[in-house]
C-alpha cells in the first residue's frame, strides 16, 4: 500500500494579496503530526531566523561601533583650535 503524499500544512500568503492559501510543497519532514516542506519545517524557519537575527546584529554592532568612533573623533578633535581647523596637515600622515 503507497502512503499518500502529504503537503505542507502551512497557510502562505500570496505576495501582492492578503489571501493565504496552502502551501503546495509536498511535506517533506513531520513536526508535532504536522506536515512541512523543506521551506516550512519550522527547525528550517527557526535556523533562517536565526542566520537573519545574527547578520541584523553583526549590522546593528556595525552601526555602533561606526558611532562610537565618531564620538571618539568628536571627544579628539574637541580641543583643536577653530584656526587649525582647516589644516588638514594635522590630520594626514605623509
Ligand atoms: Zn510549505
Amino acid at each position: 500500500m503507497e502512503t499518500k503524499k502529504e503537503k505542507c500544512c502551512q497557510n502562505v500568503v500570496d505576495s501582492g494579496s492578503y489571501h493565504s492559501r496552502k502551501c503546495s510543497h509536498n511535506a517533506k519532514v513531520v513536526r508535532n503530526g504536522k506536515h512541512y516542506c523543506g521551506i516550512h519545517d519550522p527547525v528550517a524557519v527557526a535556523k533562517r531566523d536565526k542566520q537573519k537575527q545574527e547578520r541584523w546584529d553583526k549590522k546593528i554592532n556595525k552601526r555602533k561601533e561606526e558611532f562610537k568612533r565618531q564620538s571618539i573623533l568628536k571627544e579628539l578633535a574637541k580641543d583643536i583650535p577653530t584656526d587649525k581647523l582647516g589644516d588638514y596637515k594635522l590630520f594626514k600622515k605623509d
